[in-house]
């Protein structure tokens, strides 16, 4: 029996979706064989523990005992307040459900790295990079992987030169994605056709970042691929998205229900063998462990496009990364089991 920590919530414009993915990973852990112990995070970052700490959450109130985590000295790790003292809670591993910054973005394993906790997904390298959309197309660019024409500039750069900085947006050509550097969901992102909807779109994400990438937007088809694995990877069948509004924006991603997927993608002959090859270097490149969703784009002339891995993919019972996988063979139940032994394995062979 061993005891996962199913982490959610958490400070990020993706705590709603991270109670959403806890869900269904708690729900596919194996109770035989683990204990599931639901830690939930505040939005506000208070940690607590307990089996309605979810349902507190998604009512926006704190349930639970309280977590506080002691970095240091002998009996470092997780501890749960309990009447008026602290104990330690008993943790083999932990399963991060986090989305975006504070969860997926190395942080939390950076914090788990000192605590010497193993846990599911890529280390402290891996999630940064992947979270970074400016640092993650620079090292992309580096290895020669195909990442489409942006611009990336700060709040310093925009508020010291901006006409600088719009030139070389406009360089690229209209229509431009306007993205915070870091997030997830499409949280903060906007597509802008002329130089009003630009500097809008600009004001827009800087409320969430102070770090911006600019992309030139592509007549494409959006096409996704589950990567599974650490040192042998395992990719899934390629997967199309059809957004229901003018891009794949978050309302058509969690509230309009007007989006279409399509497994397996209906491709030219190829295409899907391509697309799995770049997702498999697109993980690698970046250093991912365990479980990656990478999002391409395939133009009209046929040329395929990273745009982007996300380290913390979104898990409920409908999302892409688990169904890709389902439709080539790995059922939610199995993939939920490979994760925690990649991580015990992962641990295992360093230490
Ligand atoms: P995720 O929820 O997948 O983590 P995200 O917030 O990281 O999303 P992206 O995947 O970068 O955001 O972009 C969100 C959506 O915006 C894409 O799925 C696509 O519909 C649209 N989009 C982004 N960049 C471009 C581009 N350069 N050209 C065309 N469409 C784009
Ligand atoms: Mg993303
Ligand atoms: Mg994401
Ligand atoms: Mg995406």
């Amino acid at each position: 029996m061993k005891n996962i920590a199913v982490i959610f919530g958490g400070k990020s414009g993706e705590h709603e979706v991270s109670l959403q993915s806890a869900k269904f990973i708690m729900e596919m852990i194996d109770k035989e064989k683990h204990n599931v112990v639901p830690v939930g995070i505040s939005k506000d970052g208070q940690w607590y523990t307990g089996d309605d700490v979810r349902e507190g959450l998604l009512n926006k109130e704190l349930r639970g005992k309280p977590i506080s985590i002691k970095l240091f000295g002998k009996n470092k790790g997780f501890m749960v307040k309990e009447e008026d003292s602290w104990r330690e809670l008993d943790i083999d591993l932990v399963f991060p459900v986090l989305h975006g910054t504070y969860g997926e973005d190395g942080t939390l394993q950076g914090m788990l790295d000192l605590l010497n906790i193993p846990y599911v997904g890529s280390g402290v390298l891996g999630s940064s990079v992947a979270m970074d959309k400016g640092m993650m197309k620079e090292v992309f660019k580096s290895q020669g992987l195909p990442v489409g024409p942006y611009v990336v500039f700060n709040k310093y750069l925009w508020d010291n030169e901006q006409e600088n900085q719009v030139n070389k947006m406009e360089e690229l050509g209209y229509p431009l994605f306007v993205k915070p550097a870091n997030l997830g969901s499409s949280v903060g992102i906007s597509k802008a056709k002329n130089r009003e909807q630009l500097l809008a779109a600009v004001e827009e994400a800087f409320q969430y970042d102070l770090k911006l990438v600019v992309e030139k937007g592509l007549k494409a088809r959006e096409l996704e691929c589950s990567v599974l694995g650490n040192d042998d990877l395992f990719v899934s069948t390629v997967g199309e998205i059809v957004p229901g509004n003018e891009f794949y924006d978050y309302n058509a991603k969690y509230i309009d229900d007007n989006s279409e997927i399509i497994i397996p993608a209906d491709l030219p002959e190829g295409v899907e063998g391509q697309v799995q090859e770049l997702a498999k270097l697109a993980f690698k490149g970046l250093d991912c462990l365990g479980l990656s969703r990478v999002d391409f784009f395939f133009d009209e002339d046929g040329k395929v496009w990273i745009n982007e891995v996300n380290t913390l993919p979104g898990f409920t019972s409908i999302s892409m990364y688990p169904k890709l996988l389902e439709a080539s063979g790995v059922t939610a139940k199995d993939l939920v089991k490979m994760l925690i032994d990649l991580a015990l394995n992962r641990h295992g062979a360093m230490n």
